[in-house]
């Protein structure tokens, strides 16, 4: 069996930056594992601009975004695996892959940190009625086809779900010669940025129809049509207001997933709410020793985010490497989302061990207007934040400081909630 200090599983933007911080953090024996064959995650299909706004105050795409961290990587000589498989991960840190030039192989790792990003849902989770022709993809399927294998999936498009993936697509299609004749969305809100229903939907006149589904697909070899409609408040269709589209193509972007079945069996706690690990303040899970960071602890909005709290779980992970981090001394704190706030990472924190600042990161359920984001200390307000816009394709962040902790000694539970004054 191998020995590593730290094993990283995804060799991603979270990968890359827990990776570079971990080394920089003084930890030598690094070790990345990548299924794929090359370093970079999803970001090596996104090749349009808009990645590094905050990182790197420029607009790179995303294989440029991703480059800046592989370089980092390989200057600081960070060793990876790619081609490799992970398949086990066990609650005493032993992880087991696999390749072809080494088969099946096990490492002990002191410290692992997931960093296996997400997926896209799948249409089977989406009962919609009708056959099951060719011609109908995930948005992320169909953008790797157009941008890396050079294929365009059909000429007349049809997107479901307006999460940023679709949003993108239907841009790329666009500019590839397709005609996208809509985007229908079950909600009655987008999923994806305002950013990017400006930018690829408005400035090409593609329609966005909120509050819609689709009902029906033609089609018995291939996709010749689908049919959508309206729908209630409680997301059913409304008799009569059935419109049809001939297409022979439609991109599913009904929302993104952690990818958690590793986390899973090696007895990872995960949350219900984003299906991600539920973490403590060092995003260490409820296995000690193992962190999780990027996309499969929630799903992020901007890479820039990722990064961020990809470097925080590489240094953590290399503390606990070498037993720098503070003992736990029982105290706990539990965070509590509520009224309007889905979530919070982390769901605990200690304030012995949490930096001077602590970034709390959520999403809200609704759209929000001219409304406060709150924070309780027990069942008194500490923070208390005027915001013009909330939605729930944009993350949203409160940040606590530990001076601050330090005069409520008694402190049970810190709750964000949205309040309307
Ligand atoms: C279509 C699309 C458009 C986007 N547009 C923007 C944008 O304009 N601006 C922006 O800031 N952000 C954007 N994002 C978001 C950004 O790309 C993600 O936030 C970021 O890539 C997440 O990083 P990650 O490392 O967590 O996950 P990923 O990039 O998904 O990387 C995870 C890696 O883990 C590997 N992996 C998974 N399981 C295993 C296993 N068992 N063994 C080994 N390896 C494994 C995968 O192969 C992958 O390489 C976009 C995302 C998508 C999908």
């Amino acid at each position: 069996m191998m020995n590593y200090d730290i094993v990283i599983v995804g060799g991603g933007p979270a990968g890359l930056s827990a990776a570079v911080a971990a080394k920089n953090s003084g930890c030598d024996s690094v070790l990345i594992l990548e299924r794929d064959s090359e370093l970079g995650g999803i970001l090596n299909q996104c090749i349009h601009n808009g990645f590094g706004l905050h990182t790197f105050k420029e607009e790179l795409t995303g294989p440029e975004y991703a480059d800046r961290y592989i370089r980092q990587a390989m200057d600081l000589k960070i060793e990876h695996k790619l081609n490799t498989m992970v398949m086990d991960i066990s609650p005493d840190r032993v992880v087991t892959a696999m390749n072809r030039d080494d088969g099946m192989f096990r490492i002990q790792a002191k410290a692992v940190i997931l960093a296996m990003g997400c997926r896209e849902r799948p249409r089977g989770a989406l009962n919609i009625p009708g056959y099951r022709p060719a011609g109908i993809f995930s948005a992320g399927t169909a953008q790797r086809l157009v941008n890396i294998e050079g294929y365009m999936p059909g000429k007349e498009v049809v997107i479901l779900g307006s999460g940023d993936i679709g949003l993108i697509m239907a841009r790329r299609m666009t500019l590839e010669g397709a005609k996208v004749k809509l985007v229908a969305e079950l909600m009655p809100y987008s999923g994806g940025l305002k950013r990017n229903i400006v930018q690829c939907l408005d400035d090409f006149g593609i329609p966005l129809r909120l509050s819609h589904t689709v009902v029906d697909i033609e089609g018995k070899e291939h996709i010749t049509a689908v049919t959508i409609a309206e729908v209630d408040e409680n997301r059913r269709p409304i008799r009569g207001t059935e419109e049809r589209y001939t297409c022979d193509t439609l991109l599913l972007s009904c929302g993104l997933i952690p990818e958690n079945e590793l986390s899973t069996s090696a007895g990872v706690e995960l949350s219900p709410v984003t299906g991600g690990p539920k973490v403590n303040e060092s995003l260490e899970t409820s296995i000690p020793g193992v962190f999780a960071c990027g996309n499969v602890l929630h799903v992020h909005d901007l890479v820039d985010y990722v990064s961020e709290e990809a470097k925080k779980a590489g240094e953590t992970a290399a503390k606990f490497v070498s037993g720098q981090i503070a003992e736990d001394t029982g105290r706990t704190i539990a965070l509590k989302a509520e009224s309007g706030v889905r979530y919070t990472v982390p769901v605990t924190l200690s304030p012995e061990r949490m930096d001077d600042n602590l970034v709390v990161r959520f999403r809200v359920g609704d759209v929000y207007k001219d409304s406060f984001v709150s924070v309780y200390f027990d069942d008194e307000r500490v923070q208390h934040r005027k915001k013009r816009i909330m939605a729930p394709g944009e993350m949203e962040q409160v940040v606590l400081q530990k001076k601050q902790l330090a005069q409520y000694p008694a402190l049970n539970t810190i709750t964000v909630k949205i309040e309307s004054e």
